[in-house]
């Protein structure tokens, strides 16, 4: 082998590498482009499937009715927590041990630290 052709090898090599390079930041470009479409997608069914509950409440085909339970408990729940967390949110932080107390307590209902 001589020096021309050990070049050539090298360059050959540098040539499959920044291919190789070339093809890895095509994948990753074409992979975020798929995820972003799906994406929208699921958005779209989503919007779809809210549309279909709204109009059609109380008239559904057999197959939906899972669904249409699953989306009234997932809303009582959400109204259940939505509740809790105004709840938590009329009491203060004991900063002695960090328990949620009533706003208008003046000491810790847990460690009785005074409260401000
Ligand atoms: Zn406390």
């Amino acid at each position: 082998m001589d020096w021309d052709q050990i070049g050539q090898k090298i360059t050959g090599l540098g040539r499959d590498v920044s291919d190789k390079v070339k093809e890895t930041a095509e994948v990753a470009r074409l992979r975020q482009r798929i995820r972003a479409e799906e994406e929208k997608l699921a958005g779209a069914y989503q919007a779809i499937g809210k549309l279909y509950y709204e109009k059609h409440d109380g008239e559904i085909c057999e197959e939906y009715i899972p669904y249409f339970e699953h989306v009234g408990e997932a809303c009582a729940a959400i109204e259940e927590f939505q509740g809790q967390l105004n709840e938590l949110k009329k009491r203060k932080i004991c900063p002695e041990c960090g328990a949620a107390v009533e706003e208008t307590s003046a000491f810790c209902s847990h460690c009785g630290h005074k409260m401000n």
